[in-house]
């Protein structure tokens, strides 16, 4: 048990007051549902398998180096995390406003000018999107920024690839530099994901900042265990099946509660809730790669247009933290998993991208993601009832959308909807 969580006890911590609820799975779902249960002055029980909270937004120590649990970035402008987080104790790190794409005509830089006004200039040069295409994403751009989100949330849904075409958007510029990006986001490459999905993340991301906690992404769930009362979080608590009275341990005990939220991944959702339909979900592998020197001496994201690899960037140079001193610690991030011999061809894709030999470099570690993200095809609902039957709910980033905001705003949604029942 870390320090993080002084609070949290182990499944052999003896006999407590039955709880109220009992919510299945310490991620950032389950985590806001406990929380806003609590608040509400319910007795709460928050089981967790593993050793530790955040589920897919953990963050590990090896040798000096932070290694988040998959590439991910943490943005400032969702709501959720707006309301629940002191983001000044997150000591957040900022990307540069913007990444570059290496396309087949070589490396453009894609700046935001309203963050960097020196960038308009480059913009304007037409070597990175031509004059049409710079005015169809300015406006789509101006469009999602100023609407408010509910008006996109309202229209009717269709593919990414489709909601870009209709804007105006060029072939070439979505081959070029959109795709290459937002595979990044969605984890697949065909931007069949809903575009309501898209506008929603384009919008937090025109409105808000990428960046890293100091301490890894891990901190953010971390931060917040620490607003939990003392006993109500349990780790290395596996939760083996969902009984008439509560749920069953699997050390073989049952804990009876009036309700019980599944607040796990998809997959262990739809084998705990049998009669619950899941989304398919993406799957990513990240490798982290040490060396002497920073390839690139700057905390901008590189996406590659061939697909070789999804996303590339310099974690220290956002981060210091995340390497001992006189390291650098660059993460890749490709679909799917890591099979014989594809470590190769990413570090040998690596040499281009950077410009530099890599064949010095280190593997830290390779990190594949299963159930990374849920396929969110349109039409997507943005938002589902966590409502399953009597005393029944569940929550997750399956059940909205797959993201920080998305995972939290559903625990928020099945805690409001089981403190209603409760009180009914
Ligand atoms: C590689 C990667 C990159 C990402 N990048 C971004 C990004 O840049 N921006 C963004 O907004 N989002 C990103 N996401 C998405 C975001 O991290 C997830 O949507 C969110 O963390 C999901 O939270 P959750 O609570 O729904 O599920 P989970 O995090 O999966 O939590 C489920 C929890 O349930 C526990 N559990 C499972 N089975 C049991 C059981 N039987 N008993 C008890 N406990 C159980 C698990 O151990 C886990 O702790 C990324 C995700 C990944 C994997």
């Amino acid at each position: 048990m870390s320090d993080e969580h002084r609070g949290a006890t182990t499944a052999s911590d003896g006999h407590r007051r039955a709880p109220d609820v009992i919510v299945v799975g310490a991620g950032l779902a389950g985590l806001a549902c406990a929380l806003d249960l609590c608040r509400a002055g319910r007795r709460v029980a928050l089981l967790e398998a593993s050793d530790g909270v955040g589920g897919r937004m953990r963050t590990d120590r090896r040798d000096g180096f932070l290694l988040d649990r998959g590439f991910q970035v943490f943005n400032t402008s969702y709501p959720q995390v707006k309301r629940r987080l002191d983001l000044r104790s997150l000591r957040l790190r900022p990307f540069t406003a913007g990444f570059v794409a290496h396309t087949a005509h070589g490396p453009v830089r894609l700046t935001d000018p309203t963050r960097e006004p020196g960038a308009v200039r480059t913009l304007l040069s037409g070597r990175a999107l031509s004059a049409r295409d710079l005015a169809a994403l300015a406006a789509l751009t101006a469009r999602d920024a100023v609407l408010p989100a509910s008006t996109v949330r309202r229209r009717r849904d269709r593919s990414t690839s489709a909601a870009l075409s209709t804007a105006g958007v060029s072939d070439d510029a979505i081959a070029d530099v959109l795709r290459p990006f937002l595979a990044g986001v969605f984890l697949e490459e065909r931007l069949e994901t809903s575009a309501r999905f898209f506008h929603l993340v384009w919008r937090s991301m025109v409105r808000g900042t990428l960046c890293l906690p100091a301490d890894g992404v891990g901190a953010v769930p971390a931060r917040l265990a620490d607003g939990l009362p003392a006993g109500v979080l349990r780790l290395g608590t596996p939760v083996a099946e969902i009984t008439d009275a509560g749920v069953l341990l699997g050390e073989g005990s049952e804990v009876p509660a009036r309700a019980v939220v599944v607040a796990t991944d998809a997959a262990t959702a739809a084998r705990l809730l049998p009669d619950l339909t899941v989304p398919d979900t993406r799957t990513v592998t990240t490798y982290y790669h040490a060396t002497d020197r920073p390839p690139m001496a700057e905390p901008t994201l590189m996406v590659d247009s061939t697909g070789t690899v999804l996303n590339t960037c310099v974690l220290s140079e956002v981060a210091p933290t995340y390497a001992p001193p006189g390291t650098a610690l660059i993460s890749t991030s490709v679909l799917g998993t890591d099979p014989p011999g594809r470590g190769g061809a990413v570090l040998r894709r690596l040499a281009e991208l950077y410009g530099t030999d890599t064949s010095d470099w280190h593997q830290v570690a390779a990190r594949t993601v299963e159930g990374a993200l849920p396929a969110m095809l349109p039409p997507w609902p943005l938002s589902r009832t966590a409502r399953h039957g009597p005393g029944r709910y569940v929550c997750g980033d399956h059940r909205a959308t797959g993201s920080v905001q998305g995972a939290l705003a559903s625990g928020a949604r099945a805690a409001r909807e089981v403190a209603a029942d409760l009180a009914g």
